[in-house]
């Protein structure tokens, strides 16, 4: 007799392990009841939300399928192992609320994964994660890093774990030796500057395709022309490029509204930089109009998009026709990965959504999808894309086909001062 106990309700415990992250049902006593030779127990990961259904025999080593710590188990005495004893023999609400659809049958749906490529790490994520990891690595923990040095929550928590302290702001750092490191969305000037009078040793993880945005605005301001800057309010990048030159040498245009309210006296000399991570669509239809409206307006030969933008947003229109939902990998505060989302909608997605891991996949909305798009912006890494590829594994048939449009060989070298000698 084999007992199931989704189907026979036999009474279950549930153990928080790894942090509450991955948790076991067990069917601890009946297990050695006479005449079951076996049970179907359960290994559940919380936190992919996944269920896999793995036979328990009591008296032999188990045949799960579920990881080793259920291998583990295997040991008779009196026919269930001591851990299990001690547990309490209750039925765990959170069995209840985990639909049936979750587990994984040999009938399990045929899912194709279609993965956007270029995806994930741009080459100015790498450079910032690796001056981090590079100070670190001279300097000894702790070093100090102001603002998220990418927007990825993942990135940030394994620089933490190395040693990384991260800061909002510049006066939040005391008086030390330690490096202070800027982001990859670079800083206003007067960081830099407060950073020297204090004596810190600032190292700057500034993304060079940003310093050119920088550089262009202020060789615009040494022309005479008044700058306009495309891009988000409050985004890091956006305050850094600002800061570039004195308050109000920059104006903010977010919309074509925007544009629409300009008024410039007729010789009044006009220049245009943008936010390097905007959706390519959106800012064309916006230079257009600044163009339209300001004929003798300077500005770069297209906009600032940087090549890593410029080639995910591809990327994904190339696969979004092909299927019924895109999951971008990305934090809700970065703007790449949020453009690249938007790009899936407009290109006539159905559903598409950013998550930040497989935790977040949204299983109920996916129920049903047979072709799924896999992106990820470009402060993701890629193991975040293996989990969720596993996570879908666990559940579906999956055939995973990679959709490139460009080969990425960019490459930015670090700051001088971090530098192996040569
Ligand atoms: S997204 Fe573009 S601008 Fe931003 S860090 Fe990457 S390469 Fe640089």
């Amino acid at each position: 007799m084999i007992l199931d106990p989704f189907r026979q309700g036999v009474a279950v415990t549930m153990q928080d392990r790894s942090k509450g992250f991955t948790h076991e049902i067990i069917p601890a006593r009946a297990a050695g009841r006479d005449g079951v030779d076996a049970v179907i127990g359960a290994h559940v990961d919380a936190r992919q939300r996944e269920v896999r259904l793995i036979e328990l025999r009591p008296f032999a080593s188990s045949s799960c399928d579920g990881g080793d710590r259920l291998t583990s188990l295997g040991g008779p005495e009196d026919g269930v192992p001591r851990r299990l004893r001690l547990l309490a023999l209750t039925r765990h609400p959170a069995l209840d609320a985990l639909p049936r659809l979750q587990q994984k049958s040999p009938m399990a749906a045929k899912l194709k994964i279609f993965l956007c490529a270029p995806r994930g790490f741009c080459a100015g994520v790498v450079r910032a994660i690796d001056v981090v990891e590079r100070a670190l690595a001279l300097h000894g923990a702790p070093v100090y890093v102001r603002h998220e040095i990418v927007h990825n929550k993942y990135v940030v928590d394994s620089l933490k774990q190395k040693g990384a302290i991260f800061v909002e702001e510049l006066d939040e750092v005391p008086d030390t030796k330690a490096p202070v490191i800027f982001s990859a969305h670079g800083v206003p000037k007067a960081i830099p500057d407060a950073a020297r009078a204090r004596n810190l040793l600032a190292i700057d993880a500034t993304c060079p395709l940003v310093t050119k945005v920088h550089r262009e605005a202020e060789i615009h301001r040494k022309r005479g022309r008044h700058v306009l800057l495309i891009g988000h309010a409050g985004h890091p990048e956006v305050i850094g490029t600002m800061g570039q030159l004195p308050d109000g040498a920059v104006q903010l245009v977010e919309t074509l509204s925007d544009v629409g309210a300009l008024a410039f006296a007729a010789d009044q000399p006009l220049a245009f930089v943008t936010q390097t991570t905007l959706s390519v669509d959106d800012t064309q239809e916006m230079v257009a109009a600044l163009q339209a409206k300001f004929p003798a307006i300077h500005g770069p030969h297209k906009e600032d998009i940087c090549y890593a933008t410029t080639n995910r947003q591809e990327a994904v229109k190339a696969v979004a026709s092909k299927v019924e939902a895109m999951l971008v990998v990305g934090s809700p505060n970065s703007s790449n990965s949020q453009r690249l989302r938007e790009v899936a909608q407009s290109e006539g997605c159905r559903i598409s959504r950013l998550i930040l891991r497989a935790a977040d996949i949204p299983w109920d909305d996916l129920a049903g999808v047979t072709r799924l798009g896999l992106t990820a912006g470009a402060s993701a890494p890629d193991v975040l894309i293996d989990e969720i590829i596993d996570a879908f594994k666990a559940r579906h048939d999956v055939e995973v086909e990679t959709v490139s449009v460009a080969d990425e060989t960019m490459f930015f070298p670090l700051p001088r001062e971090l530098r192996e000698p040569s």
